[in-house]
């Protein structure tokens, strides 16, 4: 079977001499490659990819003699293939060629990122992104990750500027002018993690982390951003090394802040790249939030160097595993970090995030068929990342943490250098183990959805019935899916202990018999599990009653989570969510908070008049007490997570309770926060900023603006940035739209703020009216990957007439790059138009 992506192995590379030099001023490259190749079978052509360079000069060197060679290239197939007079034999050549590109301003392949100096000059920094294939763009080359090989990398640069790739400098030398600046072979690795970068950065001294020197390097004039990250960096590098049992396999880490990055970061061996705000930070002056990101996202790629670097996928289906697997890494490594910020209670949010994307009937398997690799660009979604990430830690968490590590361990000795298949990880845990592991992740794997748990006891109390159904918001038919559930469940009895039993349900229902009657029992014991939990009303009685007792956070988040979701789907009402939360006013944990209030605010989004009155009301005397402990002020005592708590807290009683009191407050603090930001902590500060947005008028919205311009820190920029999208006045709506436009929000942000004004309560239809007027030139500016990142704003409309308007838009102007991920947006936001239907008489009726 042949598969046009896939190249012929007749002639396979094992190491590149790789020479570009860059003219930032032109926006072009002209490059020179020599790649050593083994010749497998006699064949008089070689074939390798290339797209959008032109090929000066080519031939094919064997035993020291040259061989002309015709070069023909095919930009659809983004192949050059190279045609011999005589067949070349069986053993090694090396195959040369000449080239020329231009740095383009998408983002991708060799590109231009630029930014204005403090003298107002703009500079230019020429940078790469080539993941999944875009190393193709900035030279020929076998570009699929099973092709391995080495990379020593020659860059020729300006006198002044930096230039920093994969491995150590080996050679700084000027030769006619221009600095030659070579690098040490890599490692044998794939194509899409090769980096290289030239442009005005500054740059860290390096720190030494058991042998290996670690730099952040930046735009000039933010090196007093960069501790923060070196010393997460460094941490993750040690916490990483100990958990797989393998030292860092390069020799040198930069890490380095661009101001224009279409993703949020790039694993590129030892050259990991990033967006200003997941890497700078000031942490005196940052939310627990922001810096979290950076911890995630620094964690997130260093994890890479071992699980993607160093033992990679075959090919892009494999990539969910990659993904996935570095996010469960990095929520362990954030965890260690700061375990003060209770980071897998956190991660509920997230996996939030994932159910409500997989309970659409557009949702779709974690692992699927990819021919080509645009199949898998639809692979970097909340089900690669956040499903992923949470179904590795359910499986971590049934087998045992130590247990589980042992496996990885297994894997990584086993098929490091090497590139591996998902069931190959499997097999290790497995082995490792003991336990069902490949049949239980295929079932999670291999299908999409997840179940609802019911759980029902016996009269004596000592057996607890369990069953699984499909969980979706829109059932209109049922649904014969099983999964292995691995269930852990904790119970309290009549003595007052608390106790464990573990079952694995594969069956449509299971009886798991408990050591004693139980007086309430919870089936997702720290919430780890990816399903849903559908009580009997009885044990649901009981479980309430426990909410601040006996249950952690976790347990309580999933309480909040799950029956939100059953609103959603129809199955509870409204009110009954209501009732629920209305026992939480004594909570403390911050998580739990921004659930309920996030499902406070999507009733807010539709209920009118006395209705909303009622449920500001409520949010009021909610939030109230709840503030109240916290105090408006920064206390002693306080820990990060306090300060995030008081923040949201602020948020909500001023913005969806709108309390006079805690507005009028909310507005001092802004003032303050506006003349002296080091004043105001930073989480209250974000928090003041978005809820100032929300109420502005044009002289906040012009405050908010300049800010924006001038932020001190690229949180701040950011901070200011995003508020814009609450923004309820719609004339001043209707500039920040204007703003979104021009050059001033990089391209890299755009796409994101209007998506959030997509979902604002009150100007929705504005919003999407300039997604009809600019939809071409937005296709023409915006990094393709975040088109459908914008349109995720239609998830929140409820307003039916402007969720038609938007139907038959996109049925006009489909997202080719997305396809999957727009039918769930559309899905969901028919979610969203359902609750109103239902909900909006009902909570009028009150
Ligand atoms: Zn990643």
């Amino acid at each position: 079977m042949s598969n046009p992506y896939r190249l012929p192995r007749t002639v396979l590379p094992h190491r590149y001499d790789l020479a570009l030099t860059p003219d930032l001023d032109a926006a072009t490259f002209a490059g020179s490659v020599d790649i050593a190749v083994q010749v497998a079978e006699p064949t008089a052509t070689v074939v390798l990819n290339a797209v959008d360079l032109d090929v000066d000069e080519a031939w094919v060197t064997v035993g020291g003699v040259q061989h002309d060679v015709t070069v023909a290239l095919d930009e659809t197939a983004e192949r050059c293939t190279l045609t011999l007079s005589d067949a070349l034999p069986v053993g090694a050549a090396v195959v040369s060629l000449r080239f020329r590109g231009l740095l383009n301003d998408k983002l991708r392949g060799f590109y231009r990122s630029t930014f204005t100096d403090d003298d107002g000059v703009e500079r230019v920094i020429a940078t790469t992104q080539f993941e999944a294939t875009d190393a193709r763009r900035a030279f020929p080359c076998w570009d699929e990750p099973d092709i391995k090989a080495q990379f020593g990398i020659t860059l020729f640069i300006e006198g002044d500027l930096q230039a920093v790739s994969n491995a150590a400098v080996v050679a700084d030398e000027v030769i006619d002018g221009r600095r030659r600046v070579r690098f040490k072979d890599t490692m044998s690795m794939s194509t899409y993690l090769v980096a290289f970068i030239v442009g005005p950065l500054d740059v860290t001294e390096p720190v030494d982390v058991d042998g290996t020197p670690v730099r952040v390097l930046c735009p000039p004039g933010r090196l007093h951003l960069t501790p923060f990250g070196l010393e997460v960096a460094e941490f993750s590098l040690r916490y990483l090394a100990d958990y797989f049992d393998l030292p860092y396999p390069g020799d040198s880490m930069d890490l380095v802040a661009i101001p224009d990055f279409a993703f949020g970061a790039m694993e590129n061996l030892g050259c990991v790249t990033f967006r200003e705000t997941l890497l700078l930070a000031d942490p005196d002056h940052a939310t627990q939030g922001e810096l979290q990101n950076i911890v995630d996202v620094i964690a997130h790629e260093l994890a890479h160097m071992w699980f993607g670097d160093l033992v990679t996928m075959k090919w892009w289906n494999g990539i969910w595993l990659n993904e996935a697997f570095a996010t469960f890494m990095e929520l362990k490594v954030t965890d260690a970090f700061r375990p003060e910020w209770e980071r897998w209670v956190g991660f509920g949010l997230a996996r939030s995030t994932a159910f409500d994307t997989d309970a659409l009937h557009a949702t779709r398997p974690i692992e699927y068929p990819v021919v080509s690799p645009a199949d898998a660009e639809g692979m970097f979604d909340v089900l690669t990342y956040e499903k992923g990430a949470a179904v590795v830690r359910m499986l971590e968490q049934y087998l045992g943490e130590d247990e589980f590590r042992a496996g990885i361990r297994k894997y990584m000795a086993n098929h490091q250098y090497g590139n591996t298949e998902t069931t190959d990880l499997w097999d290790a845990i497995e082995e490792a183990t003991g336990e069902p592991v490949r049949r239980i992740m295929d079932s999670w794997i291999f299908q999409g959805g997840h179940p609802i748990i019911g759980v029902a006891a016996h009269d004596d109390g000592r057996t607890l019935h369990v069953t699984q159904d499909r969980f979706t918001y829109l059932s209109d038919d049922l649904d014969a899916s099983r999964w292995s559930v691995p269930l852990i469940v904790r119970y309290g009895t009549a003595d007052g202990a608390t106790r464990t039993a573990r079952a694995l349900l594969e069956e449509e229902s299971l009886d798991i018999a408990l050591e004693a009657p139980a007086t309430w029992v919870v089936v997702n014991a720290d919430g780890h599990g990816f399903y849903r939990v559908r009580y009997s009303t009885d044990l649901r009685r009981g479980l309430v009653a426990q909410a601040q007792g006996e249950l952690s956070d976790v347990e309580r988040y999933g309480l909040v989570d799950d029956t939100w979701a059953s609103v959603l789907a129809g199955t509870t009402e409204a009110a009954e969510f209501l009732a629920l939360t209305a026992g939480f006013s004594g909570e403390d944990d911050v998580a739990v908070w921004r659930r309920i209030l996030a499902g406070l605010d999507q009733l807010d989004r539709f209920v009118e008049g006395e209705a909303r009155e009622a449920l500001q009301a409520r949010v009021r005397s909610l939030v109230g007490p709840a503030l109240e402990r916290s105090g408006w002020e920064v206390r002693e005592s306080d820990g990060d997570r306090d300060h995030e708590l008081r923040a949201v807290l602020i948020g909500a009683l001023a913005n969806l309770g709108a309390d006079p009191g805690a507005r009028a407050r909310v507005r001092e603090l802004f003032d303050r926060y506006v003349a002296d930001p080091p004043s105001v902590e930073a989480n209250v500060a974000a928090a003041v900023v978005r809820v100032t947005a929300a109420l502005a008028g044009p002289d906040e919205v012009s405050t908010i603006i300049d800010r924006f311009r001038r932020g001190s820190t690229p949180q701040e920029e950011q901070r200011f940035l995003y508020a814009l999208a609450d923004v309820r006045d719609p004339e001043q709506m209707k500039r920040v739209l204007e703003l979104a436009m021009t050059p001033e929000v990089r391209t890299q942000n755009a796409p994101f703020l209007i998506g959030s004004c997509i979902a604002n309560r009150e100007n929705g239809p504005l919003a999407w009216k300039l997604v009809h007027e600019h939809w071409d030139e937005m296709n023409e500016r915006f990094p393709s990957n975040s088109i459908v990142r914008m349109l995720s704003g239609i998830r929140a409309v409820t307003d039916p007439v402007l969720a038609a308007d938007i139907e038959a838009f996109v049925a006009e102007h489909p997202v080719p790059q997305a396809k999957q991920t727009l039918q769930q947006h559309l899905e969901r936001m028919r979610v969203s138009v359902g609750l109103r239907e239902r909900e909006g008489a009902r909570l009028t009726r009150g």
